[in-house]
């Protein structure tokens, strides 16, 4: 049986003051969300060692995650965060290939690999994102489009690195939108890449968690979550605010 993840992904999103509002008002309802549900939340790279504090002295479980990582150890890279810098904060969840990454900040399958392997190598968990552009949906490319994501990353890493792995499936025409895919949609692409992954092992596949993202709310979420292949979702918007990401959290119970 897998353990339903739900992941808020703040982007570039808070101030000092909204993230302690956040993560307090996070924590004092986390008691609420039964134990099905693993919670897990990813500020900016500034605001995780406020979160981590904050995260400690409650102890509730909550998981502390980053939105993206070097995939070197250390050296010459102006900008950059590398894994185990992460590790010694807490950070247990770490996003890899996000869109807006691929997009905005060209980043490739093989940076998005090395990442993966760099966030494994310091004993933290990747959230592989993939997903298809509108163009590929209306062209009938969905499945290649993510198969090929997919397979980009299991060519550098190999499939047995995804036991320890969780695998963010986003169709990008769905993230900040407000469109939704429907959860047959959702679901039917969560079992293409199920069904992709039991090919080549069968125990990853049945173990890994696949979560949603996509303009997930409380009033989507429960259906979405309730399609036998999603195992949760990854929250942009809505996980800004408390009570919003709650009720997401418990439609996954
Ligand atoms: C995301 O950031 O991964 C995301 C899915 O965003 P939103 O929920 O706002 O669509």
């Amino acid at each position: 049986m897998r353990q339903k993840l739900v992941v808020g992904n703040w982007k570039m999103h808070g101030d000092r003051d909204l993230v302690n509002r956040l993560v307090e008002g996070i924590i004092d309802a986390a008691p609420l969300v039964g134990d099905a549900v693993e919670i897990g939340i990813c500020p900016t790279y500034i605001h995780i060692e406020q979160a981590a504090k904050l995260l400690i002295a409650a102890n509730v479980g909550i998981g502390l995650g980053a939105q993206n990582v070097y995939c070197e150890e250390k050296g010459a890279y102006t900008g950059e965060v590398a894994a185990p810098m992460l590790a010694q904060l807490g950070v247990s969840l770490v996003i890899v290939g996000h869109s807006e990454r691929r997009e905005l900040f060209a980043e490739s399958d093989a940076l998005i690999a090395a990442k993966f392997k760099a966030v494994q190598a310091s004993n933290m968990i990747p959230i592989l994102c993939i997903g298809e552009s509108l163009e590929q949906r209306e062209a009938k490319l969905t499945e290649q489009a993510v198969l090929e994501q997919l397979d980009a990353a299991i060519s550098e890493i190999g499939i047995a690195a995804f036991h320890n792995a969780v695998i963010a499936y986003e169709p990008i025409w769905a993230i900040g939108t407000g469109k939704t895919a429907s959860p047959e949609q959702a679901q039917e692409v969560h079992w293409l890449i199920r069904d992709h992954l039991a090919k080549q092992d069968a125990a990853v596949a049945a173990a890994v968690r696949i979560i949603y993202g996509g303009s997930v709310k409380s009033a989507n979420a429960k259906d979405l979550f309730n399609q036998a292949d999603i195992d949760g979702g990854l929250v942009g918007g809505a996980s800004l605010e408390v009570n919003e990401f709650i009720s997401i959290c418990k439609s996954a119970d």
